[in-house]
């Protein structure tokens, strides 16, 4: 049997910026303010600036803030959202958390990314979450004629992608370890 080759090897990565997370740490224990304060005032700015948008909102988790996205456009019960067939379980979780109805759409051969031509998207739906994988934009759906679907984009593994000029109202991002940026700091070698 050949060398066994870590799928993601999170220590390795935290290696080499270990220094400057546990100085960052360790400020941010002693000031006695876990929830909130300037460093995630900072985040949230930046994030905003970076990809083009008024505001930015720290949130639990990238499940978490893809709640609050669809919470805040007023989904709830009794509504459908499109989310594409290839995707990680959280976008349809989240639409199911809201009381809503996830409508699985395959996605185009060509980027496996966006969901299918109009026609497949369900007419009724009252949102598409678009969903950026791999570090890669997916490109806007074709919506059916006549429907005022908001676009919304769950960019979980795709910071920095979701750029004004395209794609949805809001975005949500997530910070879990293995994603393109984790956490800890690191960004994925891509
Ligand atoms: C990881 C992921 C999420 C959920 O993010 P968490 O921070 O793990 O809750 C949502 N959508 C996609 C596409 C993801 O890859």
């Amino acid at each position: 049997m050949g060398p066994r080759v870590p799928m993601v090897d999170l220590a390795a990565r935290h290696a080499r910026l270990r220094l400057e997370v546990e100085a960052a740490v360790a400020e941010l224990l002693a000031s006695g303010r876990y929830i909130g304060g300037i460093p995630l005032e900072y985040l949230e700015s930046r994030l905003a600036s970076r990809h083009g948008r008024a505001f930015c909102v720290g949130a639990g988790s990238g499940t978490g803030a893809l709640r609050l996205l669809l919470q805040a456009c007023g989904i709830g019960p009794g509504d459908a959202v499109v989310v594409p067939a290839l995707t990680f379980a959280a976008t349809a979780e989240a639409v199911l958390q809201v009381g809503a109805r996830p409508v699985v759409v395959d996605v185009l051969p060509d980027t496996q990314l966006t969901p299918r031509e109009a026609a497949a998207v369900d007419a009724g739906a009252c949102a598409v979450l678009l969903v950026h994988l791999f570090g890669l934009k997916a490109p806007d759906p074709q919506l059916p004629a006549g429907s005022d679907a908001l676009l919304l984009d769950d960019a979980a593994q795709a910071i920095g992608r979701v750029l004004p000029g395209g794609s949805g109202r809001a975005a949500a991002l997530s910070f879990y370890p293995t994603k393109v940026l984790g956490a800890a700091g690191m960004a994925a070698p891509c």
